[in-house]
Formats: structure tokens, C-alpha cells, sequence
């Protein structure tokens, strides 16, 4: 049994200190945190509110950004505009009740990512609870992620309110209501074909974007031009599956700027960059699209860095306007949703990318979830 943080009584937390496992890791512009970025952010709120109101002298730790060097501070001057919080270097004895403080980047330590017990040792010193709200992170065996609760033992770990939303969306995934339809865009099979082949028993219908589709086409022996392929890709276990559905009509950019094609069309010298929006009113996607009782869906149909962004507008313009059960995940298609402000239309948008995919591959055991459950 998880402890969730909603169910607890909050008297247990006064005068206690909590050390908060968030994920606060956004894109900084600049040194600063854009509003249109702060979504992980205000996902963290109802967490430290609760701490907050039940007395508790909270420590948050989280990491940020790629390298090493990177700063939260700008991070705790945004979250203190919404929540009174404290940079700081370590926390100290003179915090009161209902105190809230952030620790520096996780991974200026090297002992983060190796979960390095004196590293662990160090995190759990004075502390009487801790509390994971970093769906993004659950999938690493890192320090603050499951060397701490290890330590702590599961009886005083809880998860926080937006890892128990994750959990009880995903698992929604998980067993889903039937139809059911997967979507899968992007570019990285090695972690989508886990939750394809995972999921395909679940599922009536995965509709294939991205340059996965590529892999497709040329397994079907259509030309694709100098289209991105995953060169390491297998799906022979899936290129004569009856469930996985190809969209007909895609983007394709030779010299000029792409045009739609049939995928029959393309030539030697292009490269299919986007699904053509036109794909998605075809009769059997937009049937299954719009029959569905449960739509899941993960990773960008196009190139969207280079403008080619309609195939995935398209995308979200449908589902939205479908009454299925909408579980969304991945950086790039939340931000477009986000974008287009048609959050509110989606039941659920997850915090994680990668994450997801492997809380849907690994039927939701995760190694930060699972060291909360022993
Ligand atoms: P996610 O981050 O959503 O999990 P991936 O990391 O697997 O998904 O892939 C996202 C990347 O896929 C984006 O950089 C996007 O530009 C790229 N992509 C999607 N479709 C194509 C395509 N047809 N050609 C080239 N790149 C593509
Ligand atoms: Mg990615």
C-alpha cells in the first residue's frame, strides 16, 4: 500500500521536518522561469500547501536542467511568488512550523545520480518524513528518488498529490475503458516499442506518428526519401499487427518547404517531417478517434522544432473534441496543448515523459512508486 499524502491526518506533520522530493526541473529563458513553463511548478503547490497548513518545517530538493552547474534559484524566486519559500545552502534548526525552504540543484552532487549512500545519509540527516511529488523522476534509481525512502523505510513515506494524480491517471491507462486507442509519436522506439507491445492487449487501435511511422513505411517497402529513421528499431512483431493503424497522408520537405503527400509519393530526395492534418479526418482514424471511450497518446506526429507542427495541432484539436478519457504525457505535446489553451478540455496531462512510458511499459511499477509500496 502507497501512504498517499491526501489521506494522511495532518496533525502527524506538525513540528516535524519533511524533506519533498518535487520535480521543478523547467526551461529557464533567460535566468528566469516563463510563465507559459511553470506547469511542473504549480503541480507542486498542493503538496507544499498542505505541509504548510499542517505545521510542518518543509525542505524541498529537486534537480534542474542538463549540466551539473545549473542553479534553482530561479526556480524558488518564481515558487515565492505563489508560496512563501527560503533558498537555501542547508536548511537549519531555526526553521518554524509551517517554514518553507529549497535546497540547491540534486545533481551539483555526484552521489544523486550513483544514489550514493553518504549521499542518502547526508539527505536524511534531521529528517522525519519524506514525501515523493516527482512523477518525471520515479523511473531513476537515484537518491533523492529511492536511496531516502530505503533509509527512512516505507511507514514514514508518502506519495504527494500530484504522484498520486499520476498514479490514479495512468493506471486509468493502464485498464483502460474500451474502445481504447494508443497514440505514439516521436522519434525514440527504444522507449515507446515497451509500451506499444505492453499495451497493444489493452488497446483496439495505436495510430503511429512521428518519424516511428517512418520505420513503418519502409517496412512496408514504401519510399521514404532521406526521411529519420530509428536504425535500431524491431518491429517485426508488430508491421502485420491489425490494431496498429498507418496515417495515409504526410508532410514531406524536399528543397522547399514541405508539401502534402500520399505516402505512396514520396520522393528519393525528401523527408517526411509531419502527419498531414488531413490524415486525421480520414474515416478510420477519426472514427476510432471519435468511438473511443479512452485515448492515450505520447510524443509530437512531426518535427515540431522546425515549424512542422500542424500534424500534432490537428491531433490535439480532435482529441479535444472527443468525450474519451484524455491521459497526455510528454514535454512537447503538453506544452502544445498549453499553447493552443486547451488544457482544461484534457481529463489528464502527465508530468512526465519518460515516466509515463515506462509506468504504462513496466505495468506501473516504477522504482521510486515501488520503494513507497514495501
Ligand atoms: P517525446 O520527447 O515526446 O517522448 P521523442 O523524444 O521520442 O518524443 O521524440 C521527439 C522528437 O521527435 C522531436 O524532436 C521531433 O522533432 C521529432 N520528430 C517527430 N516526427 C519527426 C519526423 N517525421 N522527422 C524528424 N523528427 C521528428
Ligand atoms: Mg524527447
Amino acid at each position: 500500500m502507497i501512504q498517499f499524502l491526501s489521506q494522511q491526518n495532518p496533525e502527524i506533520f506538525h513540528n516535524t521536518t519533511v524533506l519533498v522530493r518535487l520535480d521543478l526541473n523547467v526551461p529557464l529563458i533567460d535566468g528566469r522561469v516563463a510563465v507559459s513553463d511553470a506547469g511542473r511548478i504549480h503541480a507542486s503547490i498542493p503538496t507544499l500547501e498542505y505541509l504548510r497548513n499542517a505545521g510542518a518545517r518543509t525542505v524541498i530538493v529537486s534537480h534542474i536542467g542538463r549540466e551539473s552547474h545549473e542553479t534553482l534559484r530561479p526556480v524558488a524566486d518564481f515558487l515565492n511568488t505563489i508560496i512563501p519559500v527560503d533558498f537555501v545552502s542547508a536548511y537549519d534548526t531555526n526553521m518554524q512550523p509551517g517554514d518553507i525552504v529549497m535546497l540547491e540543484n540534486l545533481r551539483q552532487h555526484p552521489g544523486e545520480e550513483t544514489n550514493d549512500s553518504s549521499f542518502v545519509a547526508k539527505l536524511v540527516t534531521g529528517i522525519d518524513y519524506y514525501v515523493n511529488d516527482a512523477f518525471a523522476v520515479c523511473h531513476r534509481t537515484h537518491a533523492s528518488v529511492v536511496g531516502v525512502p530505503q533509509v527512512l523505510g516505507h511507514t514514514k513515506c508518502f506519495a504527494g498529490f500530484q504522484l498520486e494524480r499520476e498514479i490514479h491517471f495512468l493506471d486509468q491507462g493502464l485498464h483502460p475503458q474500451h474502445p481504447a486507442v494508443l497514440i505514439m509519436g516521436g522519434a525514440k522506439f527504444e522507449t515507446k516499442l515497451p509500451v506499444i507491445t505492453s499495451m497493444l492487449p489493452q488497446v483496439g487501435h495505436v495510430i503511429m506518428g512521428g518519424a516511428l511511422l517512418n520505420n513503418f513505411l519502409v517496412r512496408m517497402g514504401y519510399e521514404i526519401g532521406k526521411s529519420l529513421v530509428d536504425e535500431h528499431a524491431n518491429i517485426d512483431g508488430l508491421i502485420s499487427n491489425e490494431k496498429i493503424i498507418i496515417p495515409q497522408r504526410v508532410i514531406s520537405q524536399g528543397e522547399q518547404r514541405g508539401i502534402e503527400r500520399d505516402i505512396t509519393e514520396v520522393l528519393l530526395n525528401e523527408r517526411i517531417v509531419d502527419i498531414a492534418p488531413s490524415s486525421f479526418d480520414i474515416a478510420d482514424i477519426a472514427d476510432v478517434l471519435h468511438n473511443a471511450k479512452t485515448i492515450i497518446w505520447n510524443g509530437p506526429m512531426g518535427n515540431y522544432e522546425n515549424g512542422y507542427t500542424a500534424g500534432t495541432e490537428k491531433l490535439i484539436r480532435m482529441i479535444a473534441g472527443t468525450d474519451a478519457m484524455k491521459i497526455i504525457g510528454g514535454g512537447d505535446s503538453v506544452a502544445l496543448i498549453e499553447q493552443l489553451h486547451l488544457s482544461e478540455k484534457f481529463d489528464f496531462l502527465s508530468t512526465g515523459g519518460g515516466a509515463m512510458l515506462e509506468y504504462l511499459a513496466q505495468n506501473g511499477s516504477l522504482p521510486g512508486i515501488a520503494v513507497l509500496q514495501k
